[in-house]
């Protein structure tokens, strides 16, 4: 095995500890002292937001700005961009769920580019500077305060898919367990099944290295312990593990890449409008079926980090216990052409270890209890 990657990529700064977030607004202001940040509505509610307000530093000009709920779209990264450039602002922080951190990530990506964010999600990102990005998840899950990726939904061709950029990963990362306190247990549940799927992915992509494997076998081993104690108490000590197993699995896949259930999972999830996290624990148990004999090595390194559980039976039964329903049965993939060519156009899918075609795509999906026609 590869021991390093030909590139690399992780946050320059990583803070970690309750109430660090905190000392978020002070830190940012190395970057200048007009900055704008991203947060969702559970922040203001949960009084998190009006704490970050008191430790802004005096003489610092900070814009507040409240994502409206759903998957980020490339015209809210526009509304976000025109906010930051109105403003001023000469850095992002985004302190939320995958969405806002997207949000915020995909602003700082494209702050100074003149073109409108859906022409970067169409063709790759521009070469203008980007602004410094701060990123503090309140989920933990997605990963995404440990990647250059934003995913992003165009609302008028119906893509969602990854904008990239080397440039957009966070330069301050910060992990603090009380951002997850009362976290609604649906939303924890979901991102638990994304990080688990992340972790299984890397595991066995293609492209994993001994580092890639490192990270991903230990953040594995620490969501499989945690998840649902952090679940039943989200101010537990177990909550902590969590966020910093969802850590430790975004930088493992943002230097691997993943597989197929992530190249099913954007497709599906923009069809039929259910969360990121639920598609992904659906076509988990599939993905490691179908990959079994294809990955040896990876499903061996997971099977260590369970304490000797089989990866496949640890998912179902866990899947049993959070009784994750299927919201996709019974329902129809009406543009089988355009759906098939986006799995298989996936960067995930090509670091599948087994290579997909399109008659595993439509097996894949028959399985899920879907009708895929056309
Ligand atoms: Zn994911």
């Amino acid at each position: 095995m590869t021991l390093w990657g030909q590139e690399t990529v992780l946050p320059a700064l990583v803070r970690q500890g309750r109430g660090e977030k905190n000392d978020l607004l002070p830190r940012c202001t190395a970057w200048g002292n007009h900055g704008l940040l991203v947060h969702g509505a559970s922040l203001r509610e949960n009084g998190g937001l009006e704490a970050l307000q008191d430790s802004c530093p005096s003489g610092v000009q900070v814009r507040y700005w409240e994502h409206a709920g759903g998957e980020p779209t490339v015209e809210q990264v526009d509304d976000l961009r025109e906010a930051a450039h109105d403003h001023g602002a000469t850095w992002i922080a985004a302190v939320g769920g995958g969405s806002v951190l997207d949000l915020g990530k995909a602003c700082a990506g494209l702050a100074l580019a003149p073109q409108p964010t859906a022409a970067y999600h169409a063709a790759g990102p521009p070469e203008t500077p980007a602004l410094p990005f701060a990123a503090v998840p309140t989920t933990a899950g997605t990963g995404s305060e440990a990647t250059k990726v934003a995913v992003l939904t165009n609302p008028l061709t119906g893509v969602k898919k990854a904008l990239r950029r080397q440039e957009m990963l966070a330069r301050l990362v910060i992990l603090d367990a009380d951002c997850l306190k009362g976290a609604p247990a649906e939303s924890m549940r979901n991102a638990g099944f994304d990080a688990l799927t992340q972790a299984l992915e890397s595991l066995m992509s293609t492209g994993a290295t001994w580092f890639t494997t490192q990270l991903a076998g230990q953040g594995l081993a620490l969501l499989a312990e945690s998840l649902e104690a952090a679940l039943a108490d989200t101010g537990s000590e177990a909550a902590e593990q969590l966020l910093l197993g969802s850590f430790l699995t975004g930088m493992a896949f943002a230097n691997s890449r993943l597989g197929v259930v992530h190249g099913l999972a954007h497709p599906l999830g923009a069809r039929f409008s259910i969360p990121h996290g639920h598609v992904c624990g659906l076509c988990l148990p599939l993905a490691l079926e179908f990959n079994r004999e294809a990955a040896p090595k990876g499903l061996q390194t997971a099977k260590e980090a369970l304490g000797g559980k089989d990866a496949l039976a640890f998912v179902r039964a866990l899947a049993d216990r959070l009784t994750l329903d299927n919201p996709l049965q019974g329902k129809t993939i009406s543009d089988a052409g355009p759906f098939i060519n986006e799995v298989l156009a996936s960067g995930s899918t090509a670091h599948n270890p087994r290579p997909v075609s399109a008659e595993d795509v439509r097996f894949l999906v028959r399985a899920l209890g879907l009708t895929i026609n056309g």
